[in-house]
């Protein structure tokens, strides 16, 4: 399975990271207009050292030094690897996977069949896409 990068970019951009972040139990305190902090999920502490940089969908923990985007923090909290993380957010907050994702299967096939034909290997195709 794979997602194209306008998969995830579009995810990105029609989910708020500071829902998704606290629908995973995390108690956020706005700071400011795009700015939350919170007390890090990922290592023990008192004071809250993890922000969430809402505008630019990214989160990070001055203390033990995690941080990425909405995927990356699913990731960690959830334990699973990115594909997954992909998925289960998508599948979350009601983001069809489907449709996209079979489009892209059938025309990645349909590509793989031209490059056959032609005799040669395009390995822009991966770089388009991520695969695992
Ligand atoms: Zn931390």
């Amino acid at each position: 399975m794979y997602f194209t990068r306008e998969f995830i970019w579009l995810i990105k951009e029609t989910l708020s990271i500071e829902e998704i972040i606290q629908n995973e139990g995390v108690e956020l305190f706005k700071r400011g207009s795009n700015y939350f902090v919170a007390l890090c999920p990922f290592h023990q502490e008192k004071h809250a050292s993890f922000v969430v940089i809402t505008h630019k969908q990214f989160w990070h923990c001055f203390g033990c030094g995690a941080g990425g985007d909405c995927f990356d923090f699913i990731r960690q909290i959830r334990g699973i690897n990115f594909p997954l993380s992909v998925k289960y957010v998508a599948t979350r907050y009601g983001i069809q996977l489907s449709d996209d994702y079979n489009k892209k299967r059938q025309s990645q096939r349909n590509k793989d069949r031209l490059t056959f034909n032609a005799g040669n290997i395009d390995t822009s195709i991966k770089n388009d896409t991520i695969i695992f």
